[in-house]
Parts: structure tokens; C-alpha cells; sequence
């Protein structure tokens, strides 16, 4: 694709990298065909290549965002399936993350809009913010039909089961031994309050294969920086890479159970690529990080004591399969723990979770969930496993199957409990 930015504007990094992603495009429109937003409006422009050109339209005139572009940029999942699907390499990713914070730079959206966003910032990536905001909204759940239809969308989403920290008795092994390799494990905003089961799980397993597991908690900025909030995205990734390097040397891995924090950790390098002081400590982080099934992939799966006898449906979050490329590893080490795993009809579109996606477009959200758990009722299985948390409360909204986080399954056949729910 031909650009015409000017050579001041090309000054500018952000909009430098913006550039050389633009003129990877072709116009082929491959990626349209596994757009999730195209598949269901059939617009262009809710299509990457239309939202290319948006993009492409507002940077390189240097204009304020418009109300329009704004739209189709918000209904933009970030599930990055047009990354995979893409020929020519375009880095949908980076561009699509550079425009929101041009959108919140240059944009003054409705004023619903910014305080549900401002609201969103300021209480999920506080765990304890979010156990105050959780236990409100279960008690106001009953009332959803009399509510607004965004505050009613949320409150579908208000999980009413498990909510487990790892507690002390969750450890297998003895206390550290210094020639064990050192892992440590963010614990996170979001997934320390609902999904602590799936820490705990992955916290014995790793145990199990010898590892010294060091929590890491607090938020990875992964939320914000959806919001397209350059500035609080930079100060939790400042927290985070504090946090890690007080834990010591030397690491040999970040370790990540829910794949939509995965991503943003393993994008830290690109996005603090030209800031002096942070720039290496940032680019450390994405190269130590890795999903949890990846690490247990390379290190190996301890014995298997308690092999799986059950049919998993196997979602595949999109942060995993096109924001990290993980495919092989937790279907492998699934079927590895006895367990036989199905394949969902067309697993590369998303679930409509995306983040805060579920909340701020709840209607495209709630037809992207419908399809996916429609597509899932097909299968004949006993349970549902994913490697986001964000993916398994989506699912939980009407699946007729428990949901569980795959290192949940790999933990009980070697050795962990039994997750609840299952028969
Ligand atoms: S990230 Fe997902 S929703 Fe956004 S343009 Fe790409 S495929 Fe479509
Ligand atoms: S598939 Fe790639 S090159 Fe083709 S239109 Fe989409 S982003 Fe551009």
C-alpha cells in the first residue's frame, strides 16, 4: 500500500511503525474472510482492511479521530485472526493499538462512554476494587432486566461459582531449594480474583516438574492499554517490571495462565522499544514470558498418575492461537493426561470476549458468544477447557458443559485435584 506521510510526521516512532506496517498491505482482503466482525455486519469497514484504511485515512492526514472511525475501531475485537490469516506479514496488532491511543489522544467520546471506559480502568486492575465491584453486582443480578442493556450485559457476566486464591495448603513440594529453576507466576488483576483456581493448578504442577514458584502480582496493564490509555498502560508495566526483578535472579520464565496477559507481556519489548531506561528491562520480560502450556510442553509433563478418560473441548483463546501462536502445546499435553480432545467448528473466531470487548460492544459480543457455544453444542464432550479466564467467563454464560482452565486438567491428572463440576 502506498503512504504519503511526511517526513516530520515519519519523526514521530509510533507513526514510523505505523507507516512500514501500511505498506505491507496489499488490499487482498484475505483477512476479511476470518474477521469475526465482518462475518457477522458484512461491512468493509468492520473488516481489517477497512479498518485499515481508516487508520491509514486518520494518521497520515494527522486528523482527529471521528466519530465514525471510532465506531468500527471499537468494534474491533483485537482478536488478531486477521494476523494468522494475513499473507504479507501486516502487523494488525501494532497499527490497531497505535489508533486507539490516537483515537483517546484526539477523540472526546459521549460522556457514558468515557465514564464506563474511566470506570473500567479504575476498578479492574485493582483486585481489590473488582471483589467490591463483584459483590455488588451479584447482589443487583436479580434486577438486570429493569437495567440499562450494558449494565445488564455485565451482569450476565458475574461468575456464580468458583472464586479460589491459592491458599498455602495448594503447595506440593518443600520450601525452595536454590538449585531448582526459579519461575515466576503472574498472579494478576482480574484472574487473581476469579481465577485463582487456575494459578493454584498451575502453581502444584509446576511444583510437581521441580520449579520454585515467585508470585508476581498486580496488574500487567493488558486492560488499559485495550482501553487505548498509553499513560496508565505505561505505569503498570513499570510496576510489573519493578515487581519481577524484585524478585531476583536469575528467572527462568514468566509464567502466564491467562493468555490475553500473555500476549501483552510478550508485546512489552515492541511497545517501550524507545524508552532509554526501560527499553531492556521491557524486552527481558518478553523473553522470559510464556504460557503456561508452553512451559510445561518444554520442560515436560510430570507422570501421569490419573489419566483424563474425558472428552475436552478444547477452546482455543484467540490471545493464544493468533496472539502468541500457541496451537501444538495444549492440545499435546492434553492428550498426553489421557484426555481426547475435540476440535470446535470454526475455532479460529473468537468468543466475543476480548477483553473488555464483552462489556463495552455487548451486543456483537453476545452473537459471537451465541455462535461459538452453538458450535460447541454440536460436540459430544464432558467438559470445556481454555487457557484465558476471559474466554471461560464468556462461555460460562450459556454452555450446557463445565469450563475449565486447561492447567486445571493437566494438574489433576498428575497428581491435583479433581476440578469441581466434573464427573
Ligand atoms: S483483530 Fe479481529 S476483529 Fe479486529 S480486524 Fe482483526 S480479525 Fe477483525
Ligand atoms: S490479508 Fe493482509 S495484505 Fe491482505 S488486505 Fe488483509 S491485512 Fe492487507
Amino acid at each position: 500500500m502506498q503512504t504519503r506521510f511526511t517526513a516530520a510526521q515519519l519523526e514521530e516512532p509510533a507513526m514510523r511503525a505505523s507507516e512500514g506496517i501500511l505498506r505491507n498491505c496489499v488490499h487482498c482482503g484475505f483477512c476479511t474472510s476470518t474477521c469475526p466482525t465482518y462475518l457477522l455486519e458484512g461491512d468493509e469497514l468492520d473488516s481489517p482492511r477497512g479498518r485499515i484504511y481508516l487508520i491509514k485515512d486518520m494518521l497520515e492526514n494527522g486528523r482527529p479521530a471521528t466519530a465514525d472511525v471510532v465506531r468500527h475501531i471499537d468494534r474491533c475485537l483485537s482478536c488478531l485472526g486477521c494476523m494468522t490469516t494475513c499473507p504479507s506479514g501486516v502487523h494488525y496488532q501494532h497499527l490497531v493499538d497505535h489508533a486507539r491511543v490516537h483515537i483517546e489522544a484526539t477523540y472526546r467520546r459521549p460522556w457514558a462512554d468515557r465514564w464506563v471506559r474511566r470506570g473500567l480502568a479504575a476498578v479492574l486492575p485493582y483486585p481489590a476494587r473488582f471483589r467490591w465491584l463483584l459483590a455488588l453486582a451479584r447482589a443487583v443480578r436479580p434486577l438486570a432486566p429493569i437495567l440499562p442493556a450494558r449494565i445488564a450485559a455485565a451482569l450476565r457476566l458475574v461468575p456464580t461459582g468458583r472464586a479460589v486464591r491459592p491458599a498455602d495448603s495448594d503447595r506440593v513440594s518443600d520450601p525452595p531449594a536454590s538449585t531448582r529453576p526459579r519461575i515466576a507466576m503472574l498472579t494478576g488483576c482480574v484472574q487473581s480474583v476469579l481465577g485463582g483456581a487456575a494459578n493454584a493448578a498451575a502453581r502444584r504442577l509446576l511444583e510437581r516438574m521441580g520449579c520454585d514458584v515467585v508470585d508476581v502480582d498486580g496488574c500487567c496493564g493488558a486492560l488499559t492499554h485495550h482501553l487505548g490509555l498509553a499513560k496508565e498502560t505505561h505505569r503498570f508495566a513499570d510496576r510489573f517490571v519493578a515487581a519481577v526483578a524484585a524478585t531476583g535472579a536469575p528467572l527462568e520464565a514468566i509464567v502466564v495462565t491467562a493468555s490475553g496477559c500473555g500476549t501483552h507481556l510478550k508485546d512489552y519489548g515492541f511497545a517501550f522499544r524507545d524508552e532509554t531506561d526501560f527499553a531492556s528491562a521491557a524486552a527481558r520480560v518478553s523473553e522470559l514470558t510464556r504460557d503456561i502450556t508452553e512451559l510445561i510442553a518444554a520442560r515436560g509433563l510430570p507422570a501421569v498418575v490419573n489419566p483424563g478418560r474425558l472428552r475436552v473441548a478444547y477452546h482455543s483463546a484467540c490471545s493464544l492461537q493468533h496472539g502468541q501462536r500457541v496451537h501444538a502445546a495444549p492440545r499435546e499435553l492434553l492428550a498426553a493426561a489421557g484426555f481426547t480432545v475435540v476440535e470446535i467448528p470454526e475455532g479460529h473466531v473468537c468468543c466475543g470476549s476480548a477483553g473488555t470487548y464483552n462489556m463495552l460492544q455487548p451486543e456483537l459480543s453476545r452473537r459471537l458468544a451465541e455462535r461459538k457455544l452453538a458450535q460447541i453444542a454440536k460436540l459430544d464432550v464432558d467438559v470445556i477447557a481454555a487457557g484465558n479466564l476471559g474466554c471461560m467467563t464468556q462461555l460460562a454464560t450459556g454452555a450446557a458443559r463445565p469450563i475449565v482452565h486447561t492447567v486445571e486438567l493437566l494438574d489433576w491428572a498428575t497428581g491435583g485435584p479433581k476440578p469441581p463440576g466434573l464427573r
